[in-house]
C-alpha cells in the first residue's frame, strides 16, 4: 500500500465525517463508523440496502448522475444536497461532497455532512420569524405576506378582520400576567374553532387579532364575526376566577387599491369605532372612519403642542350651598385655546388625550392650575374639585403628583377633591383602589362624578374611600317628570345623606329646576343657573388682582365645603351587592 492509500485508509476510518465509497453505478462499496452511526446502519446493511436504501427517492436521479460524472471523471469534484434515510426512517438533511477516489479508478468518495441540525434551527427561526410564540397563530409578517398575495388574488373578496379584546388589562392586571396569557391563548383558540380550517389567524401582539376570510365579502364576514362574538362570550374559568371574555371588532373589505398594511389599518379604524360604541360588537369600515381617524392624529399632535406652549387653561365653575347659593367650591374644568379653532371644550380633545397617554401631563397641569388657584385666594376657603381620568388611576405616581402639587403651593390637602366618573370606579383594579386610598389618607376628598350612569353595586362604593357624589346631568334634565327623575334625584340626595357623603346635583339651569331640588333635599348644586365654566382671572379674591365688578356681592369669607357629617359611614346592610342603579333608564 502507497502512502497515499495508507493516508486515505487512516482518514476513512477516523473521519468525524461520513465518508462513503461507490462504484461508479453509484453502489455503495464502504462505509465508514461517521457514516454508519449517522445512518443508524451498519455497514454491511448500507451495503447490501445500496442506494435504494440510504438515499431519499426524490434525490436518487440526480445523485446517480452527479456519481456517473465524477466516476467518468466528466467533473472533478462536485458538492450536492442530497436527503439521506436513517434507519428509523427519519430524512437526513446531507450536504454531500463527491470526488473521484484516489488510486482505484472508477471510484468514488462521498464526504457526506449531517446538516439536519443545522437545518431544524433554521427551519426553527423561520418559525419564529413568521409564528407568534404564546398562541402559535401567525405573527404579522405572516400576515402581511398571506394578505398580499389574497389582495392579488382577489382584493373584493378578501375582508380583512381586527379584533381586541375588551379590557384586556383589567383581567392582566387583577389576576396576573400568567392570566392574561392564558385567556389569549383560550381566544386563540376560539376564533380558530370558529373560522374555516384555511383562514390566516394572526396575533399582533398584546390583545389584537387579525383573520383573514378569503372569498368572503362584507356580509359574510359580518356574519362570521357575529358567530364569534357569541362563541367568545362564554366564560373561561381562569385561576379560579370566570371571566368572560368580549372583543371588538372592525371588518374591511379590499378593493384594487388596498395594500396588506392599508386594509389592516382600514380594519382596525372599524374596530376602534366598536370599542366607542359600547364594545362587543363588529363595525365595518366606511371612507369617512378613515377622516376621523387623521382628525384624531392631527388633534393628537396638536395637543402635544398645546400642552409644550401653554395653550391649556383652567376655568372654574361655581358650586353653590343650595340654602344661599353661595359659592361654597369650584370645579376645575380645562379648556384648549387653539390658535385656529378657538377654544375648544374638554369632548373635543380629553378622549384623544388619555389614548394617546397626554391625559398624564394634562392631568398634571389641572392639578397645578387648581392648586395655585385655592393658594391665590386666601378669602376663598371653599375646595377645588378637579376631574381626574381613570387612566390616571393606578398609575403609582398619582398620589406623589397630587401630594407634590400641594405641596409646590403650600395648601391644606383638604381644599382639594378629585372626581372621578362611577365607571371609571367599576374598572378600577386593585391596584388603583390603593391608589385612592393612598389620596384619601393624604386628606384629599373623592367625589364620584355623573353617578348614575355607571352600574355601581352599593357595596362597591361603599368600600371605597369616596366621600361625595354628584349626580349625573341626565337625571336632573328629567327633574319634575313625577317619574323615574323624581324619584332617583330624591333617592340619591338621601343616599348620600344617610352615608354621610357630599351630594351635589350638576346641570341646574332653571329656578324650577332648583326649587325641586332643594325640596328634594339637595344641599349642594353645580349648573348655569349659578354659574357658567370661567377663567381664573374673572373670579374675584385673587391677590393682587384688579377688584371685579361683582366682588361686592361674593362674601369676603366664602362658607367652607361643608365636611359630611360623623359617624358611621352606613346605616344600610352593606352586604347586598345589588346595583344601585340601572346602566340605563
Ligand atoms: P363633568 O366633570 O361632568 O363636568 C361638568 C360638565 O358639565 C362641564 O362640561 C360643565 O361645563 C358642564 N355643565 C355644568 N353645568 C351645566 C349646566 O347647567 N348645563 C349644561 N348643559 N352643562 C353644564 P365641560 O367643561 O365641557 O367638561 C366635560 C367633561 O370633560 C367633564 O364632565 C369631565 O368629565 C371632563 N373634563 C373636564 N375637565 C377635565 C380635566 O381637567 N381632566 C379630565 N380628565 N377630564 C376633564
Ligand atoms: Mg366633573
Ligand atoms: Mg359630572
Amino acid at each position: 500500500m502507497n502512502h497515499d492509500a495508507e493516508a486515505f485508509t487512516g482518514t476513512f476510518r477516523d473521519s468525524p465525517i461520513g465518508m462513503a465509497i461507490l462504484d461508479a453505478s453509484g453502489r455503495l462499496v464502504d462505509a465508514n463508523p461517521a457514516l454508519t452511526t449517522l445512518m443508524g446502519r451498519t455497514s454491511a446493511l448500507l451495503a447490501g440496502a445500496g442506494i435504494a436504501g440510504a438515499v431519499h427517492p426524490d434525490d436518487r436521479d440526480q445523485f446517480r448522475q452527479v456519481v456517473a460524472h465524477v466516476a467518468r471523471g466528466t467533473s472533478e469534484r462536485v458538492q450536492i444536497q442530497v436527503r439521506g434515510l436513517h434507519a428509523s426512517g427519519d430524512v437526513l438533511w446531507t450536504k454531500t461532497t463527491l470526488s473521484r477516489m484516489p488510486g482505484a479508478a472508477g471510484h468514488v468518495v462521498a464526504y457526506v455532512e449531517d446538516l439536519t441540525e443545522v437545518r431544524r434551527a433554521r427551519e426553527l427561526v423561520e418559525h419564529h420569524s413568521n409564528y407568534d410564540l404564546l398562541t402559535g397563530l401567525a405573527n404579522r409578517t405572516l400576515l402581511i405576506d398571506r394578505l398580499t398575495v389574497a389582495l392579488q388574488r382577489s382584493a373584493a373578496s378578501t375582508a380583512c378582520v381586527f379584533l381586541d379584546l375588551d379590557h384586556f388589562k383589567v383581567v392582566n392586571d387583577s389576576l396576573g400576567h400568567e392570566a392574561g396569557d392564558l385567556l389569549l391563548v383560550e381566544i386563540a383558540r376560539r376564533i380558530q374553532a370558529t373560522v374555516r380550517p384555511g383562514d390566516i389567524v394572526a396575533r399582533l401582539g398584546g390583545d389584537e387579532f387579525v383573520v383573514i376570510l378569503e372569498d368572503m365579502d362584507e356580509e359574510g364576514a359580518t356574519g362570521t364575526m357575529n358567530a364569534l362574538l357569541a362563541a367568545l362570550r362564554e366564560p373561561v374559568l381562569i385561576a379560579t376566577h370566570e371571566v368572560v371574555p368580549t372583543v371588538s371588532a372592525g371588518v374591511a373589505v379590499g378593493t384594487p387599491r388596498t395594500t396588506a398594511e392599508t386594509l389592516v389599518r382600514d380594519a382596525d379604524i372599524a374596530m376602534s369605532r366598536a370599542k366607542a360604541a359600547g364594545r362587543d360588537r363588529v363595525e365595518v369600515f366606511s371612507e369617512e372612519f378613515r377622516d376621523d381617524a387623521i382628525v384624531r392624529l392631527s388633534i393628537e399632535s396638536e395637543l402635544r403642542v398645546a400642552l409644550r406652549e401653554g395653550q391649556l387653561e383652567v376655568h372654574y365653575q361655581p358650586v353653590v350651598d343650595m340654602g344661599t347659593r353661595a359659592a361654597v367650591a369650584y370645579e376645575a374644568l380645562v379648556r384648549w385655546r387653539h390658535p385656529q379653532r378657538g377654544l375648544l371644550l374638554p369632548d373635543a380633545f380629553i378622549e384623544v388625550g388619555e389614548e394617546a397617554n397626554l391625559i398624564i401631563p394634562l392631568g398634571e397641569f389641572v392639578l397645578d392650575e387648581a392648586c395655585r388657584f385655592i393658594a391665590s385666594r386666601p378669602s376663598f376657603t371653599g375646595k377645588v374639585l378637579v376631574n381626574v381620568s381613570t387612566r390616571q388611576i393606578g398609575l403609582p405616581d398619582l398620589t406623589g403628583v397630587v401630594s407634590r402639587a400641594i405641596a409646590r403651593h403650600a395648601i391644606a390637602p383638604d381644599r382639594l377633591a378629585l372626581e372621578i366618573t362611577e365607571s371609571g370606579m367599576l374598572v378600577a383594579t386593585q391596584a388603583a383602589l390603593a391608589d385612592l386610598q393612598g389620596l384619601a389618607d393624604l386628606g384629599v376628598d373623592l367625589l364620584l362624578d355623573d353617578f348614575g350612569t355607571g352600574y355601581s353595586a352599593l357595596s362597591s362604593v361603599l368600600r371605597s374611600p369616596v366621600t361625595g357624589l354628584k349626580l349625573a346631568r341626565e337625571f336632573t334634565l328629567r327633574l319634575g317628570d313625577r317619574s323615574t327623575g323624581d324619584r332617583i334625584s330624591t333617592a340619591v340626595a338621601s343616599l348620600a345623606d344617610s352615608l354621610g357623603m357630599h351630594g351635589i346635583i350638576e346641570g341646574v339651569e332653571t329656578e324650577a329646576q332648583y326649587r325641586q331640588a332643594l325640596a328634594q333635599g339637595w344641599k349642594l348644586a353645580q349648573g348655569f343657573l349659578f354659574g357658567h365654566p370661567t377663567p381664573a382671572e374673572q373670579i374675584p379674591g385673587a391677590v393682587g388682582a384688579p377688584a371685579s365688578a361683582d366682588a361686592a356681592v361674593t362674601p369676603r369669607t366664602t362658607p367652607r365645603f361643608p365636611s359630611p357629617p360623623v359617624g358611621p359611614r352606613s346605616p344600610i346592610d352593606v352586604a347586598a351587592d345589588v346595583p344601585l342603579l340601572p346602566s340605563r333608564l
